[in-house]
């Protein structure tokens, strides 16, 4: 089922909770909402699901309207971070409540409650309480409730965050399982971008009631059209900057942006500019070399102080300083390079892996 946001604006008071959401979620997507606390994400679930009006704007299933569609015809399975299931019920029991109110035949009945536990490998914990089950495996109930009415979406809001770090690993993959396999449009809300990347078809940034950037996890990863994205999918160095010109007799054109740490070149670049604009170098801590033996004439490198170095075996993170400027690295297999807190260093940041960002305050909204 293909989901579509047309405009949809939805206000409380005078709170724009959504703002002009112009949204399409792909018929068997695992569609990721993700931003900050009070961004809209819940809001756009709810309205998706029924449970709060549309203020403006429509919302379309596979091109009909449904905007003003009760709850109840719009088929949507739910999960929420709190399990809601009943306690006095098994886990059989739990899930079969919902179907028994869609007025099922028994033989019906039991076909899908065998299905969903088996899906959600349930089995065995059947005749079960909730009060006796884990946490994962009381989300896992909820999932099959959820599953067993053969939505048309399936809507998740944050069902990780209740669970310590090792389960929240184990729900991940078993998410992703069920969606392979039953290939339902899953709009899944959560503000934790380590979830999103690892198991999104496509993922939506929301900020502030807008929708700032969709796009499949690589590409946000490497192409944000923004600082906040930057900042937000992972980590980033955000170096504000005048953009200085552009020489486009190198191949794919090489942009030059002048900043407190110097004058740096830049292969690629979000947006247009004249010289004197105002833009940000956005380059990932991994992006960042370590110039051990640098050359004259060596471009976009910079003298630093090395301010502090964390040793995690597999990486070594460094902050560096240049004046007033920090600089995050992150340094993957480094040789034994020998540099304590205090020495001087010298860093090199590679043209092709940084990109020019606009400044967030001309960000537009929406994609
Ligand atoms: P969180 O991650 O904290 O759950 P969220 O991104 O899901 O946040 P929403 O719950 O959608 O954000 O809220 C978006 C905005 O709308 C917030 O400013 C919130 O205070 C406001 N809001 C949400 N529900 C209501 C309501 N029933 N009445 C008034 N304002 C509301």
């Amino acid at each position: 089922m293909e989901v579509v946001f047309k405009n949809v604006t939805k206000r409380y008071g005078k709170t724009v909770a959504v703002e002009n959401l112009n949204l399409t979620i792909a018929s068997g997507a695992l569609h990721f909402l993700l931003g900050p606390s009070g961004c809209g994400k819940t809001t756009t679930l709810r309205m998706l699901a029924g449970l709060e009006n549309v203020t403006e704007g429509q919302i379309l299933f596979d091109g009909k309207d449904v905007t003003k569609s009760p709850a109840a015809e719009r088929g949507i399975g739910m999960v929420f971070q709190n399990y809601a299931l009943w306690p006095h019920m098994t886990v059989l029991k739990n899930i079969e409540y919902g179907l028994k109110l869609r007025g099922l035949s028994k033989e019906e009945l039991q076909e899908r409650v065998t299905e969903v536990l088996q899906i959600t490998q349930l089995v065995r914990f059947a005749d079960r309480l909730p009060g006796q089950l884990s946490g994962g495996q009381q989300q896992r109930v909820a999932l099959a409730r959820a599953l067993a009415i053969r939505p048309n979406v399936l809507l998740l809001d944050e069902p990780l965050s209740n669970l310590d770090a090792k389960l929240r690993h184990e729900m991940r993959d078993n998410i992703s399982r069920i969606h392979k396999q039953t290939g339902i449009t899953t709009v899944y809300v959560t503000h934790d971008q380590k979830e999103a990347l690892s198991m999104g078809t496509n993922i939506s940034v929301m900020h502030a009631g807008s929708l700032i950037q969709t796009a499949p996890p690589r590409e946000l990863y490497n192409n944000p059209r923004s600082p906040f994205v930057a900042g937000f999918i992972g980590e980033t160095n955000l170096i504000s900057g005048t953009f200085a010109g552009s020489d486009n007799k190198i191949s794919g054109g090489m942009h030059r942006v002048e900043t407190d740490l110097g004058w740096i070149d830049v292969s690629r670049k979000i947006g247009s500019y004249k010289v004197g604009d105002k833009v940000i170098v956005s380059i990932r801590p991994e992006a960042i070399e370590l110039a051990l033996i640098s050359k004259p004439g060596d471009t976009n490198c910079f003298d630093v102080t090395l301010n502090y170095l964390t040793y995690l075996g597999e990486s070594e993170q460094l902050q560096l300083n240049r004046g007033d400027t920090l600089i995050r690295a992150t340094l993957f297999n480094a040789t034994n390079h020998g540099l304590t807190d205090g020495d001087g260093a010298r860093i090199r940041i590679p043209e092709a892996s940084a990109l020019i960002l606009p400044p967030d305050d001309q960000l537009g909204a929406g994609t």
